[in-house]
């Protein structure tokens, strides 16, 4: 499955003919510098790509307008060298439709202070043209994200490649297809939602097939490549048998093999990047998607349980969001299920009842078949580990009735204080920011779900920066919460985001 295309960032510089063709020539001479030195700073996930000076409008629309044809342009950077009058942006801004960043940095570090007279101030003017740029754009409501400083430094460059990252989140959301195996858990509200609006604001096609679809598929898989897939299982992970038959054994994690497999054919069948199951609608399956689902997701589909769409949606994005990442952590669809309240020591044990990402496991990963307490069918085969521990930012995505927020939390995982031998599920354990009690209150002031989509790998900033460029409202919930606030931050965007 893809999770990542090979995206370029169009770097526009912005200028006007008033300058005289001397002047001009600089222009374009320092871009072509400032972007040969932001790809090669080995910060940026993707290729930034230079384009020649805009001087007019028809430049501006003719550019902007091709970026949006471009299917590799995943945005665009713009720069005001010089002044450049905003009227001329505005066509070409508002026929604009993909992620804009506004990089307010200029070609010299330092003021020279030695050499400086009146040509140079002519000529290496941003701190002036960026505020022309900026206005029109503020005026015209557009969202974009302003980064500023010294196009060389380092930290300027990884504020940029991490609103790469969410630039590629916005564009991928626009072709995300999510296939659910199975509806909404009946009488569950919080996992609803309206997907006509989903489709609207993000993009997304949300289809629904019979479990029995996908399990054809299932049944279709030779024994040779389900035995195949038994041995590299058993290659790649500890087993724990608890005592059973190693033949009955073997079978259970056989029977999750074959869903494996035959589920992945059917979603690259059907071209689906995500998918949601349901315990209580599992048809001709024999076991409930356990293992299956856990190496689903290790491979970049969203996964959400009990028909949860919204937040398979969110894993997947998060996933393509994070892809490639030197020493990625991980990122996993989880679900809030019991909690330490013990004074000092408060967290939440996070797990779902088999469908947790082996991406954010610590140390081993071991095969376990367990009975499950809900459900009618054979015990599943599960991978159980415990998570890493480290900052991490946990969403949720809920519908309210006339407008979906993201709830976005940071959250520290820590080690469990003690290892939980009758468990047999993959767990993490997490406090909230900026602790239990308020982390959770804020929480569920604001609706948020049980289920979760969950990185270690994404910053609250860059999960917001993702909302704004969806239209959509986001809350945070961090060390700065405090509920009085956080209260009165959900009654003003009550107003704000009406109708
Ligand atoms: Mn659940």
């Amino acid at each position: 499955m893809e999770t990542g295309k090979k995206y370029q960032f169009w770097f526009c510089t912005g200028s006007q003919d008033l300058y005289g063709d001397e002047c001009l020539k600089k222009v374009a001479e320092h871009s072509a510098k400032i972007v040969e030195g932001l790809n090669a700073g080995g910060k940026l996930p993707y290729e930034v790509v230079w384009k020649p000076t805009l001087i007019s409008q028809a430049s501006i629309r003719k550019t902007l307008n091709e970026a949006n044809g471009d299917e590799l342009c995943a945005g665009v950077i713009t720069w005001m060298h010089t002044f450049s009058p905003a009227k001329m942006w505005i066509i070409g801004l508002q026929e604009y439709r993909k992620p804009l960043c506004h990089l307010h940095t200029q070609f010299n570090e330092e003021i020279p202070y030695d050499e400086i007279d009146m040509d140079f101030m002519n000529e290496n003017q941003s701190a002036h043209g960026d505020r022309e740029y900026g206005h029109i754009v503020s005026r015209m409501g557009i969202e974009r994200k302003i980064i500023v400083g010294h196009w060389a430094n380092p930290s300027l460059q990884e504020k940029l490649g991490s609103w790469m990252r969410t630039a590629v989140g916005v564009m991928e959301s626009s072709h995300l297809r999510i296939c659910r195996l199975g509806d909404n858990m009946n009488n569950v509200a919080v996992t609803e939602g309206d997907k006509v609006e989903a489709q609207i604001k993000f993009g997304w096609e949300i289809d629904h097939y019979n479990i029995n679809d996908a399990v054809e598929y299932v049944q279709a898989v030779p024994k040779g490549e389900v035995d195949a897939r038994v041995e590299e299982y058993y290659g790649s992970y500890r087993l724990i048998t608890d005592g059973r038959d190693e033949k009955a054994f073997r079978e259970a994690v056989a029977v999750q093999a074959a869903i494996e497999i035959g589920f992945e054919k059917f979603l690259e069948d059907g071209n689906y990047h995500a998918v949601v199951t349901h315990f209580g609608m599992l048809g001709g399956l024999r076991q409930l998607p356990g293992l299956a689902i856990q190496r689903l997701m290790e491979k970049g589909y969203g996964f959400g349980a009990e028909g949860d769409w919204k937040t398979a949606g969110m894993v997947r994005l998060m996933k393509i969001m994070t892809a490639g990442i030197t020493g990625a952590k991980g990122t996993s669809f989880l679900e809030d299920y019991t909690y330490n309240l013990v004074p000092g020591k408060e967290g939440i044990l996070q797990a779902h009842m088999l469908e947790v990402c082996p991406t954010i496991a610590e140390g081993e990963i071991s095969i376990r078949v367990n009975p499950l307490t809900m459900g009618n069918r054979e015990d599943p085969a599960r991978l159980i580990f415990t998570a890493k521990e480290g900052r991490g930012v946990a969403t949720s995505l809920v519908d309210l009735g006339n407008r979906f927020r993201l709830i976005i939390n940071e959250v520290m995982c820590k080690k469990a204080e003690k290892p939980m031998p009758k468990l047999p599920v993959a767990t993490a354990f997490w406090t909230p920011e900026p602790n239990l009690e308020t982390g959770a209150a804020a929480w569920i002031m604001a609706g948020g779900a049980h289920h979760t989509a969950f990185s270690y790998d994404l910053s609250v900033e860059q999960m917001c920066d993702w909302a704004d460029a969806m239209g959509i409202e986001s809350v945070v919930i961090d060390k700065d919460t405090d509920l009085r606030s956080f209260k009165n931050e959900l009654r003003w965007n009550s107003i704000y985001f009406r109708g």
